[in-house]
């Protein structure tokens, strides 16, 4: 490495008064989905005195910027999602959002942050790097598939002579001591495709099903039996879930409804098995329907593919995490998490790595902390520069002059 970790910790320690000062911005003005236009204006302000060719997306509010190191080479991308959720924060703080139901409930407010002050620090050192850093500034990461608009607007060949050769990205999380770097070779995140089924009866009087065709034990029938699917059918150690998040039907206590209509996710961590619970749970519901008679309506909507970190890229940031915040901080995760997140479609086309920043507040165990996407989630901002720090590193190392 062309620099110390102390000397990088401590500049992006140094700097740290700026990284929060523009989360606490962002935090107050949450924006929800693909556009995001104060946030992108924020964004660009804080770009501004940067060597940093900026674009910005033509389909939605993303900003791409481009820092070229001292001497040509391949082209690293950090990413930074920044779009906030739909959720009325009663955390109290004093920088609390001011928009009425939207909050940076899972901490996309401090990866823009990072990111900034990750571009601050190797602007600064332009000199030690061969080659150019991409800063992918991403909006509808929660469920608006923003990155994947990033890459059909061409951000892999932002720098045409040196398309994008590798990718890291962090997400804090409150649930994980603070300070700590956590990744995993391999799957490390879901795909997370949701469904919807619709059971056709035919309504009645409660006092005579014969006559009805009662689609609520039908629709009873089909929820147990997609549990059973999932043990029977599917091999633990390549793993699924299912959920039945939403169910409705009828009106009242003495009439049989038309319909029952549900919905829910399908959670899988490899292609293959993805491909066969969808099938699975579109052949339970329609069969069991058809064993009573019934027809069943299936919707499958794809999701975000799953999160699969290059083990190479993995084993780096365990290396960097280490010499940056010591072997304590560095944190092997034991197995996946089963939620989503849409840098998965970056490190389909390149190899990389996304690791998670502990970020548990003071005074709270990791576990008893509200969680990302709670109404009351609060992420210290301690550990902000350490993410700084371990963005910069990153992107010094692949591209070490
Ligand atoms: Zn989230
Ligand atoms: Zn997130």
């Amino acid at each position: 490495m062309p620099i110390s970790a102390p000397e990088l910790l401590s500049a992006a320690y140094s700097d740290a008064d700026r990284t929060i000062d523009l989360r606490r911005r962002l935090h107050r003005h949450p924006e929800v989905g693909l556009h995001l236009p104060q946030t992108q204006a924020m964004v660009l302000e804080a770009f501004a005195d940067l060597p940093v060719e900026l674009t910005t997306g033509t389909t939605t509010t993303s900003v791409v910027g481009v820092l070229r190191g001292a001497r040509p080479g391949p082209t690293y991308l950090l990413r930074g999602d920044m779009d906030g959720l739909p959720v009325h924060e009663d955390t109290g703080l004093p920088f609390a959002s001011e928009v009425p139901g939207a909050m940076h409930a899972c901490g996309h407010d401090t990866h823009v942050a990072m990111l900034l002050g990750a571009a601050r620090l190797l602007a600064e050192r332009r000199d030690l790097l061969a080659g150019q850093v991409v800063f992918m500034v991403q909006p509808g990461e929660e469920g608006f598939h923003g990155a994947r608009y990033m890459l059909e607007e061409g951000l892999l060949d932002v720098v045409p002579e040196a398309p994008v050769s590798g990718a890291f990205a962090l997400h804090t999380i409150s649930n994980l001591p603070s300070g700590s770097i956590s990744v995993r070779p391999g799957p490390m995140m879901a795909a997370a495709d949701q469904w919807q089924m619709t059971v056709r009866g035919r309504g009645g009087h409660a006092s005579m099903p014969h006559i009805a065709a009662d689609p609520i034990p039908v629709a009873a029938e089909i929820v147990l039996a997609l549990q059973s699917m999932v043990t029977r059918r599917v091999d633990v150690f390549d793993p699924a879930v299912v959920t039945v998040a939403h169910i409705e039907a009828g009106s009242t206590s003495n009439v049989i409804p038309d319909t029952v209509f549900m919905e829910g996710t399908i959670r899988t961590l490899s292609p293959e098995r993805r491909a066969a619970v969808v099938a699975g749970v579109r052949r339970v519901g329609t069969n069991i329907g058809a064993a009573h008679g019934l027809e069943v309506g299936f919707v499958h909507e794809e999701g975000y593919p799953v999160l699969v970190n290059d083990a190479a890229a993995a084993g780096r940031v365990l290396a960097a995490a280490a010499e940056l915040l010591g072997g304590p901080a560095s944190l092997l995760m034991p197995a996946p998490l089963m939620g989503a997140e849409d840098f998965a479609y970056v490190l389909e086309r390149v190899p990389g790595a996304m690791a998670f920043l502990g970020a548990c507040p003071p005074g709270l165990e990791p576990e008893a902390a509200p969680g990302n996407h709670s109404n009351l989630v609060v992420f210290d901002e301690e550990p902000l520069p350490a993410g700084v720090a371990l963005y910069a590193w990153m992107a010094l190392e692949a591209l070490a002059a």
